[in-house]
């Protein structure tokens, strides 16, 4: 086993990342005859060969489904399943295991909430509290209700750094406001949001929050407990496990008020053609058969995330961060887009008169892979007056030289534009 921080007996959390590298197949591979520079993991990120050969181990000795077998194969592959609630809940300090849901990610989490929770209680009139960087998936839910239901989705706004207004958003939890979603971290600008503050704040008005996880889980320590937030979403395959996993982590309490999402097996408790009667959290809200392979595959990417230490994982993508915004106020007709004094690894930029969409282009001719486009965050663009950006995302493979290759691409850019 390695551990990864160089010192962890001290402040000094710098990472090992050769080795950590090296546990990364895809990572060593040449793309247009360049070595891959993988710069896309707000997207979605690299899995480590654990996590690779977890998803082997399980296909090769323990496949089988969870839960109704009493056969060798299928106990095995429920104790791994049932184990990895256990591991969402401790790596989350969450209340409690069985608060812990398992999603197709977190998309299907925040619908599940809006669904479930907020569908029945909501009445004309009524408001869903935002904000403007929400991702589509925290957006449209919300827009579907109001339609069914005459409610009003009210919107906090952000200033042109990319921060909330935070008195702002505390003076918009009202007497009519029945929910509030918000964005731990923004994908497309990399603010943290004060999201400790707006759940005190509603909670001081009887108002449950959901908080989107996707962005802040990948990127260092979350800690429910102190967040203190009813409902928390996020999805694997950002955090270096498969795709199509993910949790809703919530209270127990608040969860128990959930009405069923999906019916179908494993949700019932007995069923007969005139009743049928639900079975306990967190199987009431689990129907069918679930991705098994890909939640265990979770299970070791976090294990893999405690061993590099996610505090460590956080100061050193701090560290890429910095380095990029230093170069960036080097690099002319530059503008970042996002610039709150609390961010995530998300480096989201325009050039003047060039569209993300050739800067991307260029850049992946280099073997950069970046993303470019609106990011799910239509509104975050027209706020911004932009298309689209151009966002490069880091990970804890990442390194410094790898953000000096990216504004050697830059200016590549900049050169092929005149
Ligand atoms: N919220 C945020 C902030 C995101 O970045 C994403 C993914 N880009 C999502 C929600 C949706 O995640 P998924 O597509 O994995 O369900």
């Amino acid at each position: 086993m390695h551990a990864y921080a160089t010192d962890t007996t001290s402040a000094d959390l710098t990472l090992d990342v050769e080795a950590l590298r090296s546990e990364f197949p895809a990572l060593h591979q040449e793309v247009h005859g360049k070595p891959l520079i993988y710069l896309d993991n707000a997207a979605t990120t690299q899995k480590p060969q654990c996590v690779i050969d977890t998803l082997v181990h399980y296909y090769t000795h323990d496949n089988s489904n969870v839960h109704r077998g009493v056969h060798a194969l299928s106990e095995r592959a429920t104790t791994a399943y049932e184990s990895v609630r256990d591991c969402i809940a401790s790596y989350l300090n969450a209340e409690d295991r069985r608060g812990v849901v398992f999603t197709r990610g977190a998309t299907e989490a925040l619908n599940l909430v809006a669904s479930s929770y907020v569908e029945p209680r909501l009445q004309e009139g009524d408001e869903i509290l935002i904000t403007t960087m929400e991702h589509h998936s925290n957006i449209v839910p919300w827009q579907i209700l109001c339609e069914r239901t005459g409610a009003q989705l009210i919107v906090a706004p952000i200033s042109e750094l990319g921060e909330l207004d935070l008195p702002q958003t505390l003076e918009l939890i009202g007497p009519k406001t029945r929910f509030v979603s918000v964005n731990h971290v923004s994908n497309s600008l990399g603010t943290i949001n004060p999201v400790k503050e707006i759940v005190e704040a509603a909670h001081a008005r009887g108002v449950r929050v959901m908080l989107d996880g996707a962005q802040a889980v990948p990127h260092g320590v979350v800690d429910l407990k102190a967040l203190d937030c009813d409902f928390y979403v996020f999805s694997g395959h950002k955090v270096y496990a498969p795709t199509g996993i993910g949790a809703l982590v919530g209270k127990m309490e608040a969860l128990e008020e959930l009405r069923p999402y999906q019916a179908g097996g494993d949700m019932i408790r007995r069923v007969t053609f005139e009743e049928t009667t639900y079975n306990d959290l967190p199987y009431r809200l689990e129907a069918g058969t679930p991705h098994i392979a890909g939640t265990i595959g979770l299970g070791a990417a976090l294990d893999f995330m405690l061993r590099v230490g996610p505090e460590a994982i956080a100061a050193h993508e701090a560290t890429l961060l910095d380095h990029a915004h230093n170069l960036a106020c080097d690099t002319k007709d530059l503008t970042i887009v996002g610039q709150a004094s609390h961010k995530a690894a998300v480096f989201s930029f325009a050039l003047d008169g060039i569209h993300p969409h050739d800067i991307g282009t260029i850049l992946d001719t280099e073997g950069l892979a970046v993303r470019a486009g609106h990011h799910c965050t239509m509104p975050v663009m027209q706020q911004f007056g932009l298309p689209a950006t151009t966002r490069a995302s880091f990970g804890l493979y990442n390194t410094i030289a790898e953000v000096d290759a990216l504004f050697v691409g830059i200016h590549k850019v900049r050169d092929i534009f005149g």
